[in-house]
């Protein structure tokens, strides 16, 4: 699928058809994230889906905290969501919302609940409660405090607002069905007391309205027509539909599922991927290794590659694990377009040109994209000292190779021939220097009669600049680290992720290049300018993707 071409998906046709149908006069979506964490790779998906449909179908995309558990979350996370939400490209309308800015009208439906004979405080013990809901094959039994009357269930909810019980005395039940196939059903808990500090609503409340009741009652009060969420929710719907069809408000927002993304070689849970941030096995939330949006992003992934791949994965119902590969496609594909190119060497080994004469400089103009000439063209001084990598060296090859080596020739990229005369050691035998000659007709043509295949890339040694440069691999070992009953995900961690190579040296136009700058470094992978690092003067680059799937020199 080109980038231009608009996706089409099951959720899309509803909407198209409802809109066709005179359902709605608008699409409402929203993407309502609990700031219990960053947002990861999965929940992009989910952006996607929800602004995208917005966009699309000239409707709105509202985002809401739906902060109902306020002990895991903090006002950090709904900093972090928003930043990301608008650097992958959306905005949401209007301002940002939150559940909890509804407390006061969702405590009204409750109250409403209560007075239809919808709901009932239930003071049964947790442990009571749960052997209370049976399981999948009995039904539940009905709690001892069910047949309560309204007047008694208005006073004791009115009370538990008003902090007379200790946290957990008594719950707030939906009155349904303790014998339904469906456990979700079986007279869920609505409201708990829990004395919590709330980010948002501080100590005013020391009730809160459980997810599965703030969530649909929000939706309704937003008025969003299309309530998409992932299949896990499934069983939930019929309680959706339950409480928005018992509550007085007029819009009836439908719920619809799809699969949520599973990606291999990483983990998709936020509380997983807090684990790995609170134990020191990242080094924040933003690690470029994390597959959250703000590590995808300090990696330098561009928003429009996430967006290119979350519409390559599509929208289905059927649950599956995609391809790392694919997201790695994705950045590839934008970056080869977009990145201009640039030399670094990773591992210097100094070369001399015996031929150059010492001080001489000629500056070489060399176009920053092989296709793209609107990127323009740096200029890199030519000079006797140069670096060139170690690993484009040896002294004894194997067949087929292409790089520089005694006796032979090799191009430099963007420069002149160059024939390796002389091998310098030191004392312990290891290759410091190579003396070699160039040959002054071969900048931009190959020297008559003889055909050099091999092209290296280099850096003058004097004024390149020196540079630190991260390289990573997977952050996990296993294809699915989280799906293992026998061992822990944090066993699979790589090791290897994360490689910090000191002292590599960069082309000069690179100097003071700018955070989140991007590049490819030619031979050696997609690069970034790390978002916190990076300071005038000495760069750090973030390995973002090696250039091929496998990639071998
Ligand atoms: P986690 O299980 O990682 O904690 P969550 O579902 O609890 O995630 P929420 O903050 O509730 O996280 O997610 C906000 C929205 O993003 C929800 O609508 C949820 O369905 C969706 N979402 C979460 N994870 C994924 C995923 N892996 N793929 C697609 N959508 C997802
Ligand atoms: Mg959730």
């Amino acid at each position: 699928m080109s980038t231009t071409e608009k996706p089409t998906n099951f959720l899309r046709q509803i909407v198209e058809a409802d809109l066709a149908a005179g359902k709605h006069a608008t699409v409402a979506t929203r993407f309502p994230p609990e700031p219990n964490g960053y947002l990861h790779v999965g929940h992009a998906k989910s952006i996607c889906l929800n602004f995208g449909i917005a966009r699309d179908f000239g409707g709105t995309c509202n985002l809401r905290f739906d902060d109902t558990n306020p002990e895991k979350e903090s006002q950090e996370y709904i900093d972090a969501i928003q930043r990301d939400v608008n650097w992958l490209g959306f905005a949401w309308n209007g301002e940002v919302r939150y559940a909890s800015a509804y407390f006061e009208a969702l405590y009204g439906f409750a109250v409403e609940l209560i007075g239809k004979g919808l709901a009932y405080v239930d003071s049964q013990s947790p442990e009571d409660m749960r052997k209370g809901r049976g399981n999948l094959t009995e039904p539940g039994t009905n709690s001892p405090f069910r047949d309560r009357t309204v007047e008694e269930n208005l006073d004791l909810f009115a009370r538990m607002r008003a902090g007379e019980f200790a946290d957990g005395a008594h719950v707030l039940r939906a009155k349904i069905d303790m014998a339904s196939a469906n456990m979700v059903m079986r007279d869920p808990a609505i409201y708990r007391i829990r004395r919590a500090h709330h980010h948002q609503t501080g100590d005013a409340w020391c009730i809160y309205p459980m997810y599965d009741f703030a969530h649909p009652l929000s939706d309704a009060l937003e008025g969003i027509t299309h309530s998409i969420c992932t299949l896990e929710f499934e069983e939930h719907r019929p309680l959706y539909d339950w409480l928005v069809d018992n509550v007085s408000l007029e819009a009836k927002p439908r719920q619809y599922e799809f699969a949520r993304l599973n990606l291999n070689y990483t983990i998709t849970s936020k509380r997983k991927l807090k684990q790995l941030v609170d134990e020191g096995h990242v080094t924040a939330w933003d690690d470029p290794r994390m597959p959250t949006i703000s590590g995808l992003r300090r990696r330098g992934y561009t928003p429009a590659s996430i967006r290119h791949f979350c519409d390559l994965i599509g929208v289905t119902r059927s649950d599956g694990v995609v391809d790392m590969g694919m997201l790695e496609f994705a950045i590839r594909d934008d970056l080869d377009k977009t990145a201009p190119r640039a030399m670094c060497v990773l591992r210097p080994l100094k070369v001399t040109l015996t031929t150059w004469a010492e001080g001489e400089v000629q500056e070489l103009t060399v176009p920053r994209h092989p296709k793209d000439e609107s990127l323009g063209a740096r200029v890199i001084p030519m000079t006797r000292e140069l670096f060139i990598d170690q690993d484009d060296f040896s002294e004894a090859p194997p067949a087929g190779w292409k790089r520089l080596e005694p006796g032979q020739e090799v191009r430099l990229r963007g420069s002149y021939v160059i024939r390796c005369d002389e091998v310098v050691k030191d004392a312990a035998g290891n290759i410091v220097e190579l003396k070699c000659s160039h040959d002054a007709n071969t900048l931009g043509k190959n020297p008559e009669g003889r055909k050099v295949k091999g092209v290296i890339h280099w850096v003058p040694a004097n004024e390149s600049v020196p540079c630190e440069v991260r390289l990573y691999e997977r952050l996990f070992t296993d294809p699915t680290p989280d799906g293992h009953d026998d061992r822990d995900f944090l066993s699979f961690i790589n090791p290897k992720s994360l490689t910090v190579v000191q002292g590599a040296r960069v082309e000069p136009a690179l100097a003071n290049v700018q955070p989140e700058e991007r590049f490819q470094f030619e031979r050696e992978g997609y690069f970034c300018a790390d978002l916190r690092d990076t300071k005038p003067g000495s760069p750090v680059f973030n390995l973002t993707v090696t250039l091929r799937d496998g990639f071998t020199k």
